[in-house]
């Protein structure tokens, strides 16, 4: 579903992306862990176009995202990006936050949309909320009504980037157990985390980054258990 081959990526002279090669197939749950400043937001951030790079390839689905001939907002559509803080449009509830896309780039009706909408807020456990704007609901929630308007493009992948990072503890599980949900229901996910116990849970494998390069791609039992840098190895325990 999404093959990364040998992405490279600079800022000025600092090399951020180092030769990045993975596959991730229909289906698969990859974590994707490692420290701050080591490379995995643009990494996501490339896949899905919103970042530039200067060598390699990424294609989604056999489509290749920097060709020049690719209609990158389609492509766009198809993949679903939750980020940390949420993203969503203050001024509208959440009902409209999930239905904008559907209606502006799926041209889906509004009674359609809406329709959908009210499916997947219920899906992810707010179906009291449809009317709440953001500012009246806590951060996990605002989090699931990031997921469910992601889900409404019906997009072929999601990828998320620490979507758990800026929630109370408290409010972490009821976002992770979302997502749980997804991954069992066979989504193809990509997942910036730091949560170990969601990697160990639900991911297939585990792509250890550090310093713009992938230093590992392991099953996840294989990950955890004997980590094959010295890198990885004390990462884990700080986050273990
Ligand atoms: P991570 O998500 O693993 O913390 P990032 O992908 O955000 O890492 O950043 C990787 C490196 O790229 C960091 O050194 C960061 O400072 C740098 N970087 C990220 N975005 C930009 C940017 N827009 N301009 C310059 N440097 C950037
Ligand atoms: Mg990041």
């Amino acid at each position: 579903m999404i093959v990364l081959d040998k992405v490279h990526k600079c800022y000025g002279p600092t090399a951020v992306l180092r030769d990045c090669s993975a596959t991730i197939k229909l289906g698969e749950v990859v974590v994707v862990c490692g420290p701050s400043g080591s490379g995995k937001s643009t990494l996501i951030k490339c896949i899905n176009g919103l970042v530039p790079f200067d060598r390699g390839t990424i294609t989604v689905d056999g489509v290749s995202v920097a060709d020049k001939h690719t209609d990158l907002p389609a492509l766009r559509a198809q993949i679903g990006m939750v980020f940390q803080n949420f993203e969503l449009y203050p001024h509208m509830t959440a009902l409209q936050n999930v239905s904008l896309a559907q209606i502006h780039v799926l041209k889906r009706s509004r009674a359609q949309a809406d329709a959908r909408s009210e499916q997947l807020l219920a899906r992810v456990g707010l179906a009291n909320k449809l009317a709440s704007r953001p500012g009246q609901l806590s951060g996990g929630q605002q989090q699931r009504v990031s997921i469910a308007r992601a889900l409404a493009m019906d997009p072929k992948a999601m990828l998320f980037d620490e979507p758990t990072s800026a929630l109370d503890p408290e409010m972490v599980n009821e976002v992770l157990e979302v997502m749980q949900a997804l991954a069992l229901e066979g989504m193809t996910m990509m997942v910036v985390t730091h949560e170990m116990g969601f990697a160990q849970r639900v991911a297939e494998r585990v792509l250890f980054m550090d310093g713009g390069e992938i230093l590992e791609d392991s099953p996840k039992a294989q990950f955890f258990a004997h980590p094959s840098t010295e890198r990885a190895r004390q990462f884990l325990t700080k986050v273990l």
